[in-house]
């Protein structure tokens, strides 16, 4: 048996080192006792420190490391994607550069995968984040799980093992704009949550922003279901009777007692209240059409500059296996 982890990395010249020492040690000795194999896939999504030297410097000495190294900065989950796609193990664990993804943590996913998992997460609790973060979440996660047909879990990350068969499901999803945690709930499969600790990064900084963490939240909601669309269906029905019988009443009311002039103030609520619908509704399909024009481009999710891997065709799999 083979087992490949895929570790996207941006900007992580801090703590690249000390990531591949803990994962080769775990590993190496794992894998050792089991007989099994492993390779150590380190996507360089684009950095601008040294990340690429250190990983080309680890390559020169263990052949267990392979890269990927992007033309430029194509974000975790293309990263996500390409390890993946150059992975040739039985099983596959995707793990974070900086440590915050416990490498002790591996041996227990890859012995959960050999009971028969095709998906194996581990999951995070909140550990040592803010209230205010957590509780922010807690409810992101409520509105969400409502709206959408995919389940998502808090704390269940791209931390996780999955089969050569779940690979191969989540590559099969040709979608540019990835959002994992919805692929890999989509995929399905049988699969275990293990849970561990939260951890801090061990060195250099998060690359989320505020604005980028609201993003993603709608990507959450927006690429897995049309509901935002069916709910201005909904609500365009509701103004549209309301409207209709407020029509009628005043139709009513003026047959009844002749017209009276004022009426300033239900023309203004009406222009702005609908006024204001009609920006938001047209905003959500605008949103949906964007996901459309990124789609139909076409575009690859990823192009790659340097890489040590030999692969492309699945030949040489095979070959490396005999
Ligand atoms: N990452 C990446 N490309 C990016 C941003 C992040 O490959 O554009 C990697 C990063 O190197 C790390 C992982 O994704 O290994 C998680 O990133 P980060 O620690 O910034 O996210 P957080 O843990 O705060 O969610
Ligand atoms: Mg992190």
């Amino acid at each position: 048996m083979r087992v490949s982890v895929v570790i996207p990395c941006y900007n992580e010249e801090k703590v690249i080192r000390s990531t591949f020492e803990k994962l080769y040690e775990v590993l190496n000795e794992y894998c050792k006792e089991k007989g099994y194999e492993y390779e150590l896939i380190f996507v360089n999504d684009g950095s601008k420190d040294a990340t690429l030297n250190i990983l080309k410097g680890l390559e020169e000495k263990y052949d267990v490391v392979r890269y990927v190294s992007f033309s430029r900065n194509f974000g975790k989950e293309a990263g996500m994607y390409a390890g993946l796609k150059y992975s040739s193990g039985d099983a596959v664990v995707i793990i974070d550069a900086d440590l915050q993804h416990p490498p002790e943590l591996i041996p227990k996913l890859i012995e959960s995968f050999k009971e028969g998992y095709d998906q194996v997460i581990a999951r995070r609790n909140r550990k040592g984040d803010s209230k205010f973060k957590s509780s922010l979440s807690k409810l992101y996660y409520k509105i969400v799980n409502n709206m959408i047909d995919v389940k998502l879990t808090d704390g269940s990350g791209d931390f996780r093992i999955l089969s050569r068969k779940a690979v191969d499901a989540v590559l099969s999803l040709p979608e540019n704009n990835r959002f994992s945690k919805g692929i890999f709930s989509w995929i399905g499969f049988n699969e275990k949550t293990i849970d561990y600790d939260n951890q801090l990064r061990a060195e250099g900084e998060s690359k989320w922003t505020l604005k980028s963490l609201i993003q993603y939240g709608f990507d959450g909601i927006l690429s897995f279901n049309n509901k935002p669309l069916r709910i201005i269906i909904y609500i365009g029905f509701i103004i549209m009777l309301l409207s209709l019988v407020y029509v009628i009443w005043t139709f009513v009311r003026i047959l009844i007692h002749g017209i009276d002039v004022p009426g300033y103030f239900t023309l203004i609520t009406a222009i702005l209240i609908i006024g204001g619908l009609q920006l938001v509704a047209l905003g959500i399909i605008g949103e949906y059409i964007g996901r459309i024009y990124y789609e139909v481009k076409k575009r690859p999710h990823f192009i790659v500059e340097d890489t040590n891997i030999i692969k492309e065709d699945k030949n040489i799999k095979t070959e490396e296996k005999n």
